[in-house]
């Protein structure tokens, strides 16, 4: 383990109970917690300081709203953990946020534990990512190639960009390629193991990390396993029905 330090979360939360309440639950874990109560003031503070380990962002927010702030955030910064919290019945919140790159969500009430189990997923991930390593750090199936330490993927020469949760899906699928992944497997480990959503999320990033990594190549690396789940491998399976318009496959040689 490299030296440690206390990991710094900027809260933004403009509900004056719920930041104070968190606020004292999360140092109480040992973290550091800044707390700012509007969107724009957030968002300063999120860009001035370079050294949050995490954020936590409400949605709903004076001055400039959560997912507007997740938006500029993300121009500058892809790779900086951030946890919305979302109304409960603001699905289509918690999709754009998603899509606009936030790392994972609780939805309002939600238990403290959730959100710790949630915050100690991502900062997991985070310190792996950390990592100094010697020699670049890399995956590598078939043609394409992750390198975790620059965070780049590449894949017959050409750079694919990911979001954050495409990349550790991408990371996670790797890792375990040619062995079955079940949806819950999927989700305990790219989203956290307490993650309460529906296991549909999957489905949705495998399509996203497909167009990237898959469609446009010759071979395809992700498998679906009906009612199973999800299998990464080098050689396109020939029972497999093509899912996304039917490519012909010709041997890349
Ligand atoms: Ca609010």
């Amino acid at each position: 383990m490299k030296s440690f330090r206390m990991s710094r979360i900027l809260l933004i939360e403009d509900e004056e109970r719920i930041a104070r309440v968190l606020k004292l639950e999360l140092e109480h874990e040992g973290y550091e917690v800044h707390t700012q109560s509007d969107g724009r003031t957030g968002l300063d503070a999120a860009l001035s300081e370079p050294e949050w380990d995490l954020i936590l962002l409400d949605v709903m927010l004076p001055e400039l709203s959560g997912l507007e702030v997740l938006r500029r955030i993300r121009q500058v910064n892809a790779i900086l953990p951030i946890i919305l919290l979302t109304a409960r019945d603001a699905v289509s919140d918690r999709v754009s946020g998603l899509d606009q790159g936030a790392n994972d969500y609780v939805t309002k009430p939600f238990a403290t534990v959730e959100l710790l189990a949630r915050i100690r997923s991502l900062l997991r991930q985070r310190s792996l990512q950390d990592q100094p390593a010697e020699e670049p750090y890399s995956l590598k199936i078939d043609d394409l190639t992750m390198d975790l330490k620059s965070r780049s993927v590449v894949r017959e020469g050409a750079a694919i960009e990911l979001t954050p949760t495409e990349f550790e899906l991408l990371r996670f699928l790797i890792q375990h390629q040619d062995e079955v992944m079940t949806r819950e497997q999927i989700i305990s480990e790219v989203w956290g193991y307490d993650f309460v959503g529906d296991t549909n999320v999957v489905d949705v990033y495998i399509r996203y990390l497909r167009q990237k990594v898959d469609k446009p190549f010759s071979s395809k690396l992700i498998q679906t396993i009906r009612g199973v789940g999800y299998l990464m491998k080098a050689e396109p399976s020939q029972t497999e029905e093509a899912d996304d318009g039917s490519v012909a496959k010709e041997k890349p040689l």
